[in-house]
């Protein structure tokens, strides 16, 4: 049994450790190190209500007394690990002992190489230090560039249309969410952001920066050049392994774990969007950037720490984003070949996306449809597989197969 935890981040994996361990009876030593100024706090608001609303400070993933014991250090950055001596030392020089470390670091936003992002007009969202300079942005200016047609720069776009702001998005690709959704729940965006007054640039080919004054003046395309105002970069993120790698921990598009969050090294484990493991469902490894993989994995890992029965981490992927009006929601994961079928939704607009691998429903994504989502759950969960032409029947609810 371990008696003294360290958890390096202050994100929802983090935070969800923590809360695990508690609740599953964890008297030790327990540290959760934070280089944020606030207590764990919901992410995906960031980019959506936070924006437009005059709440003062982060919605808090749990309040301070839910940590129990355990001792929160923020402001505080871990800056190495001594795999030797079992020890870590922060950004005040200070060093921790740990029996078990947990590397709960997540991402932090890609950024252009060639543009600095300490320039007045430039912003990348991943923290609550990062929405408040951009709400604080969007009161002033009256136009807004996004650069990137992900879910971040999206829902920042469908915010700024909301709040009235000229919006125009440029996107590499040739249609919106190109890596993460079909091609139908791309044109459903794409409609709605159009229809809210936003302009999208698709296969807009490399862009350039024009600079003066410290702000971005200009984003140049081959086509046109476009005056910038206010600049948002939402090209994605990249793991956080800096920790582990100097530690010569294998990473690959995040830090390796087995499915039972270990790394290489038997007292160093990794959870959340950081970690790169293997999902038995799928026969290979890999890395999801959601809410719900980080406080699955984060209660995978407790169970682990609290040697209570764990099992290998195989739970069922889900994710959403509010694009404007739109309510996406995604259960399971997208195949890369296989049919996919089109289940109308109670309204028009409204349908979900049933995608099958041979005769397996093994991904559903849902517009506006949340009954629908719901019953995409625990359909996959149950791993029951009724007939195609039965699924997609609007007439019959999805919850009719469970
Ligand atoms: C704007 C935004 C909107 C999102 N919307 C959605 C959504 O709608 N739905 C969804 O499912 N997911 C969404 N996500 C993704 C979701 O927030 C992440 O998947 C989730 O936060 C991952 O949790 P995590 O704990 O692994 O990492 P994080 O939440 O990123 O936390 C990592 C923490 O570690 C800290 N840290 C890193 N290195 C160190 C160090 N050396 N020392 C101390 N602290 C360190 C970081 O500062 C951070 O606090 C969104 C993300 C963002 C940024």
């Amino acid at each position: 049994m371990h008696k003294n935890i360290l958890i390096v981040g202050g994100g929802h994996a983090a935070s969800q450790l923590c809360g695990s361990l508690l609740e599953g009876g964890y008297t030790g030593a327990l540290t959760l190190i934070s280089e944020e100024a606030c207590l764990p706090y919901h992410r995906p608001p960031l980019s959506k209500a936070y924006l437009s609303e005059d709440k003062v400070g982060p919605p808090l993933l749990r309040p301070a007394s839910a940590y129990g014991h355990a001792q929160i250090l923020l402001n505080t950055r871990v800056t190495a690990i001594d795999r030797t001596q079992r020890e870590v030392t922060l950004s005040t020089g200070e060093r921790l002992p740990y029996d078990a470390l947990v590397l709960a670091t997540g991402t932090r936003a890609r950024k252009l190489p060639d543009l600095p992002d300490t320039l007045d007009n430039v912003h990348y969202l991943r923290t609550h230090a990062d929405a408040e300079r951009l709400r604080d942005a969007f009161t002033k200016a009256s136009s807004l560039t996004v650069l990137g047609g992900g879910f971040i720069g999206l829902e920042i776009a469908a915010t700024g249309a909301k709040l009235g702001k000229r919006v125009e998005v440029f996107e590499n690709a040739q249609r919106l969410l190109a890596r993460a959704v079909s091609p139908e729940i791309s044109e459903t965006v794409a409609e709605n952001l159009v229809q809210a007054g936003v302009a999208l640039n698709l296969d807009c080919g490399p862009v350039t920066f024009d600079v003066a004054d410290q702000r971005v003046t200009a984003l140049n395309t081959v086509k046109q050049q476009h005056p910038v105002e206010l600049l948002v970069v939402g090209i994605g993120a990249v793991p956080e392994v800096s920790l582990a790698q100097a530690i010569g921990l294998t990473c690959e598009n995040g830090i390796r774990v087995d499915s039972h969050m270990r790394t290489e090294d038997p007292a160093i484990f990794a959870i959340g969007d950081c970690a790169h493991f293997p999902y038995a469902a799928w026969n290979r490894p890999m890395r999801l950037e959601s809410v719900q993989n980080a406080n699955d994995q984060a209660r995978t890992l407790a169970a682990v720490l609290l040697d209570q029965d764990p099992q290998p981490y195989a739970a069922l992927p889900w994710f959403w984003s509010d694009q404007g009006s739109l309510r996406l929601q995604i259960a399971g994961l997208m195949p890369a070949q296989g049919e996919r079928l089109i289940r109308p939704g109670p309204k028009p607009g409204n349908f979900s996306i049933l995608h099958f691998d041979q005769d397996r429903l093994v991904c559903v994504e849902s517009i506006n449809a949340p009954l629908d989502h719901i019953a995409a759950r625990k359909l996959l969960l149950k791993d029951s597989h009724p007939e195609k032409a039965v699924l997609v029947d609007p007439a019959i609810h999805l919850k009719t197969h469970l």
